[in-house]
């Protein structure tokens, strides 16, 4: 291949990597500017709607179950991956109007699972093991 193709090639990958690829700080911030709701239902409308489309991806996985992937169209997962992605942004914006960067919940919540895990106490049960 000659230099300037792989050159090429190189600079897409990183594009394309980068496209793909966003802290959750950043998501929030743009997830913030797509939050259209009334100021007087804040918190309690980004955490209905999380409660909601968190359904929406178990009612898919649940007719994944019943009906096998024959019955599914072809791209079943990007359809649950695009529910997962509405839960996030639900997450996002549920976060922000409690004043808590998504990023600051995702490292923590990681902290806190590596800890049960160096501990043995991954499985099993209760918020303070
Ligand atoms: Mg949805």
């Amino acid at each position: 291949m000659p230099e300037h193709e792989q050159a090429l090639r190189d600079e897409v990958k990183v594009w394309i990597e980068r496209k793909y690829s966003m802290d959750f700080n950043t998501y929030q911030k743009t997830a913030k500017t797509t939050a259209i709701y009334p100021a007087t239902h804040k918190i309690l409308y980004p955490a209905l709607g999380l409660a909601g489309e968190a359904g929406e991806v178990a009612n898919k996985v649940k007719k994944l179950v019943r009906d096998g992937t024959s019955s599914l169209p072809k791209e079943w997962k990007e359809q649950i991956g695009s529910e997962i992605g509405d839960v996030l942004w639900y997450c996002a914006v549920l976060a922000d109007d409690l004043g808590i960067s998504l990023g600051k919940i995702a490292s923590e919540n990681e902290i806190k699972l590596q800890g049960r895990k160096k501990r043995g106490m991954i499985s099993g049960s209760g918020d303070s093991r």
